[in-house]
């Protein structure tokens, strides 16, 4: 069920006070028009009637694709650690109160936190994809640790924008403000993807931030397991 809630508050611009809509919740399967809105930057936009100043609302909106079994929770908390904690309690307790088909109803879902309407889509366009988005996110920073060597900091986000399927040499189209930069797809890709298997993650449906950070963590564990043998 998605869900509409009905609010007022006053334009960022005129400071005009007037109600409005935004979605809290959007699921996708049963609407699915809102999932194109969303992608077009459209949903949750609102539109001052007095002056017609037009601004995205920094409201909390749950994306959920029943199908991909994708639970996306786009947040504007200042605290996410405090944000995921109540969150996977709530999902916790809603299991123990449904029993044995709580966890079924849970079993293989993919929960993640983002912080931005930029996150969230990229999320949405690589499970999309069937792509790991854990998989994503190393792939990232070997790109960006690749451009240091060649004399490059970049310290700005990187953004999967699709897949270049050339049967020979598949590569993931990643954007970088305008530009486009390519990273390996095809065994590179699989490589991590299989290195990542070990540490049995996506049996994981709990709430999590997948990101750079995500990403740190794991190359240090890596490092570590890479140390110890
Ligand atoms: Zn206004």
């Amino acid at each position: 069920m998605s869900d509409l809630i009905e609010t007022s508050g006053a334009c960022g611009k005129c400071g005009h006070e007037f109600g409005f809509e935004y979605w809290a919740s959007i699921n996708i399967k049963l609407d699915p028009k809102l999932k194109d809105k969303l992608l077009d930057g459209e949903l949750n936009v609102i539109t001052c009637p007095n002056c017609q100043n037009r601004s995205a609302l920094a409201a909390d909106l749950l994306y959920h694709d029943m199908e991909r079994r994708l639970w996306l929770q786009l947040t504007f908390s200042e605290n996410i650690d405090e944000y995921i904690e109540n969150g996977n309690r709530a999902l916790a307790d809603l299991e123990i109160m449904s029993g044995d088909i709580g966890k079924q109803m849970s079993f293989g879902y993919k929960r993640r936190v983002v912080s931005s309407y930029p996150d969230l889509i990229e999320k949405i366009m690589v499970f999309d994809e069937e792509m790991d988005d854990q998989v994503l996110e190393l792939t990232k920073l070997f790109l960006k640790a690749k451009l240091h060597s060649e004399g490059d900091q970049i310290d700005e986000a990187l953004y999967f924008n699709r897949i270049m399927m050339h049967p020979e040499d598949p590569k993931l189209k990643i954007i970088l403000f305008n530009d486009s930069l390519w990273a390996p797809y095809n065994e590179f890709y699989e490589s991590l993807e299989k290195t990542l298997e070990s540490f049995d993650l996506n049996s994981d449906s709990s709430l999590r931030v997948v990101d750079e950070r995500f990403a740190g963590k794991m190359l240090n564990e890596l490092r570590m397991r890479r140390r110890d043998t």
